[in-house]
């Protein structure tokens, strides 16, 4: 049996999916429309999305982010700047670290 955040881990990977075949295919709301739903299920399931997903969205639109496609990817030094072309907000991650 699979248990409650097993479910909602598999649904929310699935929707990842869907979304980035939507995305390729330039349905900008549909994609954008399986982030939400991705994301109303882990907080409903209190699922906490791992890391990789985490940065995979536009946390202001809900817009899957893939480099080339729907934002624009800058590396510096310590750290990365992702540019979402759907809202043009910036966020800014620092890589290379290992804890
Ligand atoms: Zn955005």
């Amino acid at each position: 049996m699979l248990s409650k955040t097993e479910i909602a881990e598999k649904r929310i990977k699935k929707l990842f999916t869907l979304a980035e075949e939507e995305l390729r295919k330039r349905n900008l709301n549909r994609t954008k429309r399986y982030i939400r739903l991705a994301r109303k299920i882990g907080m409903k399931c209190q699922y906490t999305l791992p890391k990789e997903l985490k940065r995979k969205f536009c946390k202001k639109c809900n817009m899957l982010l893939i480099p080339g496609i729907s934002c624009e990817a800058k590396l510096n030094k310590k750290t990365i700047d992702i540019k979402c072309f759907n809202c043009n907000n910036i966020r800014r991650y620092s890589y290379g670290k290992k804890n």
